[in-house]
């Protein structure tokens, strides 16, 4: 048989895996055989729905509440997957919102919103979860960053400095946690088609559709199999990397 990017005997927490690419990710990542915590913070009917697609499949899967933004419920989602699955093998930091305004329009709440869904989570669920990894020698943390952390947006200097951190961060951790067998890469995707571009008025996203090589949006499972990847065991020689899914947008 042919084990390649097989995930049995795995367990991981999809933060944000009630819709888009957080969704795909949880049932790429079940598909492969990982029993997988589907974390939410508003999206419950969605996320049960997630839940019961890997279920129905013969897959484990359980949902948990969480508002990852906040540190105390983000020990807890990774807590109750311990609890649920004994065990925590890859983490998969994918939440995320934009509140996109040009900077002279941004409040102080926007900055701060967007700061601590996209980087704050990224620190919450990564510290709760090393505890565990490292004792265990062995874990994954994969971190859903965007090319606007790479290129920076106009109109997005919260949600653009949010995404480079979490590259920043990922790199101090892959270097301070490679010891200990465990990974810490990133995946920078482009335009993906979720809601998340909802807020994008047609002729917008017909620009930067011209800015993409591959000249055209990317899909959610484009994202969940480069995930699958990172986070197999066919990665172990991957750290502190931050792999572009975008189409060729980010190209140096
Ligand atoms: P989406 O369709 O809007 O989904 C966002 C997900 O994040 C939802 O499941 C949402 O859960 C969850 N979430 C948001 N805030 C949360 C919080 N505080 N606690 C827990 N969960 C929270 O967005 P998406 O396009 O799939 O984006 C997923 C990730 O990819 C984000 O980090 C985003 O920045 C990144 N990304 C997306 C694109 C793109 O073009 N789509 C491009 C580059 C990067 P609830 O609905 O339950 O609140």
């Amino acid at each position: 048989m042919n084990d390649l990017l097989s995930l049995n005997n795995r367990v991981a927490v999809v933060t944000g895996g009630s819709r888009g690419i957080g969704r795909s990710i949880a049932l790429e990542l079940a598909g492969r055989g990982a029993a997988v915590v589907v974390n939410y913070n508003k999206s419950s009917g969605a996320a049960e729905e997630v839940v019961k697609m890997i279920q129905s499949t013969g897959g484990k899967a359980a949902v948990f509440q969480a508002d990852v933004s906040d540190f105390s419920a983000a020990q807890g989602l990774i807590k109750f997957a311990v609890e649920t699955f004994g065990d925590l093998h890859i983490l998969v930091n994918n939440a995320g919102i934009t509140r996109d305004t040009l900077i002279m329009m941004m409040s102080e709440a926007d900055w701060d919103a967007v700061l601590d869904a996209n980087l704050k989570s990224t620190f919450n669920c990564s510290k709760a979860a090393v505890k565990h990894m490292i004792r265990k020698r062995y874990g994954r943390i994969l971190n859903i960053s965007s090319v606007s952390g790479q290129m920076g947006n106009p109109g997005q200097t919260n949600y653009s400095a949010s995404k480079a951190g979490q590259i920043g961060f990922s790199k101090a951790l892959a270097r301070e946690i490679a010891s200990r067998n465990v990974t810490v890469n990133v995946i920078a995707p482009g335009f993906i088609d979720t809601e998340i571009l909802s807020t994008m008025t047609p002729e917008m996203l017909e620009s930067v559709i011209k800015m993409v090589p591959l000249g055209r949006k990317g899909k959610p499972e484009e994202i969940a199999f480069a995930a699958a990847f990172l986070v197999s065991d066919q990665a172990a020689y991957i750290t502190g990397q931050v792999l572009g899914v975008d189409g060729g947008m980010g190209m140096m």
